[in-house]
């Protein structure tokens, strides 16, 4: 009705379940992020595998200097929505798909000296910096073995023990990636260790890549730090330095809104929701972790109580204990907080699950349906 302005919160008003983007969210941390660049000269791109909303990337491409990628697909996604520079970093590249890596990036990272034996001269002859990953074998992050590539036995990067100094005549860059949800003190020790081992070939090269798991743009992240890192990096060894964090572009940008389809009781209060752990936030499983949830406390922090579960017929596809200050019905909305990073990219259909719409919500507040999903998404992988 023209003129009445809704007393409900946007959140009541869309299809359930969906994944909405918030354009204010991302913009303060592209703000962030713009800061550090412009304070220190560094690059920052977007890593598109914990985020590739390409609707979004207009936006995005204002701030950041260019896209990176695990591979062929994402590569050339970066290069047909982002542009600018495309970066594609990958533990071991398919011979056959070498060429389309090579029409699509500008700066391609080897995993090993192996590698670049076997594909660097090709890809310099066709114009491409090219990088080496290393792994200074350096953990900083206990508990979350599955996101630590410096864990024993790991296969991303090259080793000190591995490296082959033959190789850096034909590099441009080095690169690591060793931190996940970190502080900048954690990257200090993690730079240390690379300037320990390395130091001699780091200004061998153009450029310094540091990876991801930055996490920037969380409140209490030391950036004065990470700039002074930078700024060492720069001036002791003359290289343009890359960072590639995922995460920090989206963080606390984004919710996953989910309805609440049945109340059941066995020994405590169980509620079932239009959304699953398993096949729309697999992280919560994987990692695991609590998502946050709106207007929500740990388990008994409110009155009442429920076990949050999803639709699907997997025992274990439960988000978590939380509680509410009224008792939850059918129909009521859950809304999943910070929920842009690593769920869009993740999500599955099984059990036959529907993907969860994708909405968009601009800073005055419009929602739009960027993508909505059907039948066709779930059976169109299968045959
Ligand atoms: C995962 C990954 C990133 C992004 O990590 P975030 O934790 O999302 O910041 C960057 N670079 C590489 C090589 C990665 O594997």
């Amino acid at each position: 009705m023209p003129g009445k302005i809704s007393a409900e919160p946007w959140w009541e008003h869309v299809k359930t379940p969906c994944f909405v983007v918030d354009e204010a969210g991302l913009i303060h941390n592209l703000e962030i992020l713009k800061g550090v660049m412009d304070r220190t000269g560094c690059k920052i791109l977007l890593a598109q595998k914990a985020f590739s909303m390409f609707y979004a990337y207009p936006l995005i491409r204002q701030y950041l200097c260019g896209t990176t990628a695990s591979g062929l697909y994402e590569a050339r996604l970066g290069q047909e929505y982002f542009g600018k520079e495309t970066h594609v970093y990958c533990p071991a590249y398919r011979p056959s798909e070498f060429d389309d890596i090579l029409a699509c990036a500008d700066d391609i990272v080897f995993n090993s000296p192996s590698q670049v034996e076997k594909f660097g001269a090709k890809a310099k002859a066709a114009g491409k910096s090219i990088g080496l990953r290393l792994n200074p074998l350096c953990s900083t992050q206990e508990g979350h073995a599955i996101y630590d590539p410096c864990a024993p036995g790991s296969r991303l990067g090259t080793t000190l023990e591995n490296f082959n100094p033959k190789v850096m005549t034909m590099l441009d860059g080095l690169h690591f990636h060793t931190l996940c949800e970190q502080d900048s003190d954690a990257l200090e020790q993690t730079v240390e260790a690379v300037e320990t081992q390395f130091g001699p070939w780091l200004s061998m090269v153009k450029w310094i890549n540091l990876g991801g798991g930055h996490h920037i743009t969380r409140p209490g992240y030391d950036i004065p730090r990470l700039e002074r890192i930078i700024t060492h990096l720069k001036n002791t060894y003359n290289v343009e330095v890359y960072l590639e964090p995922g995460e920090a572009v989206v963080l606390n940008a984004g919710y996953l809104v989910s309805s609440v389809l049945e109340i059941m009781e066995n020994d405590m209060h169980l509620a079932i929701l239009d959304t699953s752990a398993a096949c729309h936030m697999p992280d919560v499983l994987e990692m695991p972790y609590r998502p946050p949830v709106m207007d929500s406390g740990k388990a008994k922090e409110k009155p009442y109580t429920y076990r949050l579960g999803g639709p699907t017929c997997l025992a274990g596809d439960v988000i978590g204990d939380y509680s509410f200050d009224r008792p939850l019905v059918e129909g009521r909305r859950i809304v999943f907080e910070d929920m842009a990073l690593y769920t869009m990219v993740k999500t599955n259909t099984f059990n036959g699950m529907p993907l969860p719409d994708i909405l968009w919500r601009d800073k005055e507040g419009k929602i739009t349906v960027v993508k909505s999903f059907g039948y066709e998404d779930f059976k169109g992988r299968l045959s």
